[in-house]
């Protein structure tokens, strides 16, 4: 690794900046009081050119200026940075971030590629932020940290404070998920208009166990994954961001709606309190309007970064059910993995 001069910023570098994921990192980290983007990366397609030029930009402002006329490097390890955001194409994303982190980089990644290995956090810093602890057992002179699935990070959020409060044995989930969940291009627009797909490859077995691994103890160097029994079926759905999941969960205590809701609302954790600057000022909402939450009006609440819950009602099989909806490029993406980095800022894992 470089040796990096460090003044006001931490200089971060982005893997994959072309895409979905990768736009929405250039978007969020352009006005960032901690990182300042010095390194874009992408594909042989891309490389060379510079990111204005590269890039089918989904923004709705403008390109950041400082980031425009960036050129594209090859990703290989040699950024002139600490950091490196992963958002690469899952199909080479595995073994470009061990490089990295052999190299000495921090990866902080949104691929699938390492979040269950034994030696990476799957973090979300609202309910495991201890599990960084594991970062100390990987090999390598860098790190690898991972975040989850954009449909996990909505689902593990609104059952935390359930699990905390009443305990969680089952739960059910549905989900229709927004097409930029799927990347760019992503889908056929003629398979996607008038319709809705019942599958996403993989996903639901993400849905399933990734959350184990999230709600796992962790003590003396070694995680326990959780018990909880999640059952999960995923759509795609003709919404341009924003997953939307219906939810049916049994608890292991009686309990009321009203408590459910309090617990909810009083949910504040570890980013909360150390006001990390991509933290939700709180980290769920619940809505009483029977028509909400919905992905075009609740997606971007408190920086994209909050889960909004509404319909909370009993269910005649499982004990509740209810509505979920959070922003996947943002909580479910880019937004989670600065989160990430920043609390490895600010807990000196760097
Ligand atoms: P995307 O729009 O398809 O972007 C993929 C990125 O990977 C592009 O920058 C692309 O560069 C780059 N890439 C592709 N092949 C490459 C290669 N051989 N070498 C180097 N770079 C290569 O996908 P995305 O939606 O942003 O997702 C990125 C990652 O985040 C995926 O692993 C995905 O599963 C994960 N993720 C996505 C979401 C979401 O909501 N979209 C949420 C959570 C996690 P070029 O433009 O140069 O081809």
């Amino acid at each position: 690794m470089k040796n990096v001069s460090l003044k006001n910023k931490i200089p971060v570098g982005i893997l994959g900046a072309t895409g979905m994921v990768g736009q929405k990192f250039i978007e969020l980290l352009a006005n960032h009081p901690w990182f300042n983007v010095t390194t874009l990366a992408a594909s042989e397609r891309s490389v060379g050119q510079v990111y204005k030029k590269a890039v089918n930009w989904h923004g709705t402002a403008p390109i950041p200026a400082a980031m425009a006329n960036l050129k594209i490097k090859p990703c290989k390890p040699n950024f002139d940075c600490q950091i490196v955001f992963s958002s690469l194409d899952s199909s080479v994303a595995g073994k470009i971030e061990e490089t990295f982190a052999q190299s000495g980089y921090t990866v902080v990644s949104n691929s699938k590629n390492h979040r269950m290995d034994k030696d990476v956090p799957l973090l979300v810093p609202e309910i495991n932020y201890q599990h960084l602890d594991l970062v100390k057992k990987q090999p390598h002179q860098g790190k690898i940290v991972t975040n989850p699935n954009c449909s996990t990070i909505g689902l593990v959020i609104a059952l935390k404070p359930l699990i905390d409060n009443f305990g969680v044995k089952e739960v059910s989930v549905v989900t229709l998920q927004a097409l930029s969940g799927a990347g760019y291009p992503g889908l056929a627009s003629l398979d996607m208009l008038d319709n809705v797909i019942p599958f996403i490859s993989g996903e639901e077995d993400k849905l399933e166990d990734e959350p184990l691994k999230i709600f796992g103890t962790y003590s003396k160097g070694a995680l326990k994954y959780h018990d909880i029994k999640i059952s999960a079926q995923c759509n795609r759905v003709a919404v341009s961001h924003g997953h939307l999941e219906c939810v049916s969960v049994k608890l292991k205590k009686k309990v009321s709606i009203k408590e459910i809701k309090a617990a909810w609302q009083n949910f504040s954790s570890e980013p909360q309190r150390l006001d990390l600057p991509m933290a939700p000022k709180q980290p769920i909402y619940y809505f009483e309007e029977d028509f909400w939450p919905q992905p075009k009006f609740q997606r971007d609440l408190d920086k994209g970064m909050a889960v909004s819950i509404g319909r909370l009602q009993p269910s005649s099989v499982f004990d509740y059910k209810f509505v979920i909806l959070s922003h996947n490029l943002i909580r479910g993406a880019a937004g989670g993995a600065i989160l990430n980095a920043e609390l490895m800022v600010k807990k000196k894992y760097l």
